[in-house]
């Protein structure tokens, strides 16, 4: 491993991972500098809630390992939230009958000291006007859309350090994914490092670093800024099923 990965705040290596013995992935690396958004974007089936989810410890670890700021991190989901690495579920997975505000209240249960909590809490309603607007409704009468706020702002009130975002835009109007996507921008400028997975290739427009999973395999990766036209290409060329050939490093 190279100095300037071990350094990275997330970083897998050789990551093996799948269900009941069964692999979904293979020897991904996947190195995310602090302060980042990485974007993963994939089809369906590729594997990038297994990826997300074998990083928290969620799904089976088959080999490889996973580091947060530079330390070996078991396959444990309090563990990797004392570590500050959180997850925003596919399908926002709220507490429909609770509230807006309950379900924030319920990101801070991991431990986050009261005084913190109010704090935290005034950060997602800077961020996600919409979600203080709507603080007292019950959240299965959100939209879609406000309902991804709340999921993700419900994973901010666990004062995250690293964020993993599990297809945000699932189900939502493009007009509100574009929405979205700029909140999740900002989320990042806020300081936390972002890994959004996605199918949506909008969200390329955002990231810092930009991946490709391909039947569990990671085809390719790296810096926007220096390896961004060849990533997009290779995206798009994937996307759209022409040229298989390529591979891009970084
Ligand atoms: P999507 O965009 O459809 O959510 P994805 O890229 O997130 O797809 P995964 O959900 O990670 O892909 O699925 C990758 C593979 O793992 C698929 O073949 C899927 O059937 C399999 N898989 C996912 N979850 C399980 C599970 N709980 N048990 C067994 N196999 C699973």
């Amino acid at each position: 491993m190279t100095d300037q990965r071990r350094e990275d705040l997330l970083v897998t290596e050789s990551l093996d991972a799948g269900y009941a013995g069964v692999p979904v992935l293979r020897g991904i690396d996947l190195s995310v500098p602090t302060g980042s958004l990485a974007v993963v974007l994939g089809a369906n089936g590729a594997g990038k809630t297994t990826l997300l989810r074998s990083i928290m410890g969620l799904a089976e670890r088959h080999g490889g390992t996973v580091r947060v700021a530079g330390e070996e991190c078991g396959h444990d989901p309090v563990d990797m939230l004392a570590r500050g690495v959180v997850m925003v579920p596919e399908g926002r997975r709220l507490f429909g009958d609770l509230t807006v505000d309950e379900n924030l209240e319920t990101g801070a249960l991991v431990g986050v000291a009261t005084a913190r909590r109010s704090e935290l809490r005034d950060m997602v309603f800077d961020l996600f006007p919409r979600v203080r607007e709507r603080v007292d409704q019950r959240a299965r009468t959100l939209s879609g859309g406000e309902q991804q706020m709340v999921a993700i702002g419900r994973a901010l009130m666990s004062d995250p350090s690293t964020l993993l975002i599990d297809e945000a835009s699932l189900g939502l109007a493009p007009v509100i994914v574009d929405d979205l996507f700029d909140m999740i921008a900002d989320v990042n400028r806020a300081g936390i490092t972002v890994v959004a997975v996605e199918q949506n290739l909008a969200v390329l427009d955002l990231a810092s670093h930009g991946y490709l999973l391909e039947q569990g395999r990671m085809r390719a990766g790296g810096s926007m800024e220096t390896h961004g036209a060849q990533i997009r290409a290779l995206i798009t060329e994937a996307y759209l099923g022409v040229d298989d050939t390529k591979e891009v490093g970084a």
